[in-house]
């Protein structure tokens, strides 16, 4: 490590008000960002001073662990509540369903890449040992079928369009919060009103990496 601990906490309290400067005023979700330390989802330590800066990360396979301010507003447009089911697409670094699960959800997490998927479940299961999340590998384009309804869904990689199979595994009042677009997308939350009726609003501009189709059996060297 070439970053002092107590250089990180600090680096990490600046961060937290920041994002409440920034209009994140849930408590909730303030606190999740207090307890869960983002270096630790960063692979590369070499990249650790910068992990409380408000910045995306690389974490290998092409992919990126968000931005804060990403993490913690789609957190709070979702309103979670103690023990609310929650259905979360891209797991990546694994750190949004690890601030899920401090916010007390339980959490069902799809990603698409074996390698990330093996990684991040080995990471957060056997050695931060945070509780509340499964992890499957799979599409999530198709959701999780056989673990709905959910309370909540969090889409957390930019979706060409609202999958209709994720808005039939939502609750009525449940709540999905999906950005939407190609090159930037729209911030949506969308609310299930009832069995076919939807409110839908918009929170503006974010960027994100794409929700692709189909799963990614390889690792980086080609091997199974
Ligand atoms: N929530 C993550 C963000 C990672 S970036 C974090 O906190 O770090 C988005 C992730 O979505 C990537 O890991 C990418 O591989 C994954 N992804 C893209 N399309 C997907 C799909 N159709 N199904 C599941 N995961 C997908």
């Amino acid at each position: 490590m070439n970053v002092s601990i107590y250089i990180l906490q600090g680096a990490k309290t600046s961060l937290i008000h920041w994002l409440h400067e920034q209009g994140i005023s849930d408590e909730n979700v303030l606190q999740a960002f207090d307890k869960i330390e983002r270096h630790k989802f960063i692979e590369d330590t070499i990249l650790w001073d910068r992990a409380y800066e408000n910045t995306p990360l690389p974490i290998g396979c092409n992919q990126t662990i968000s931005q804060p301010i990403t993490v913690a507003f789609q957190s709070q447009l979702l309103q979670i509540q103690k023990d609310d089911k929650v259905l979360e697409i891209g797991t990546g670094s694994g750190f949004q369903a690890a601030i899920l699960s401090a916010m007390g959800a339980k959490v069902f997490t799809i990603e698409r890449q074996i390698e990330l998927f093996r990684k991040t479940r080995s990471l957060l299961t056997k050695k931060m040992q945070i509780p509340d999340i499964k992890f499957f590998y799979g599409d999530g384009f198709e959701g999780l079928p056989a673990k709905a309804p959910f309370d909540k869904i969090i889409v957390t990689c930019g979706a060409p369009n609202i999958p209709a199979k994720l808005l039939n595994q939502l609750k009525i009042n449940g709540i999905m919060v999906i950005p939407v677009g190609e090159n930037t997308q729209e911030m949506k939350r969308i609310t299930k009103v009832s069995e076919d009726q939807y409110k839908d609003e918009s929170f503006g501009e974010f960027r994100f990496v794409p929700m692709l189709q189909n799963m990614v059996k390889y690792n980086q060297n080609g091997i199974i």
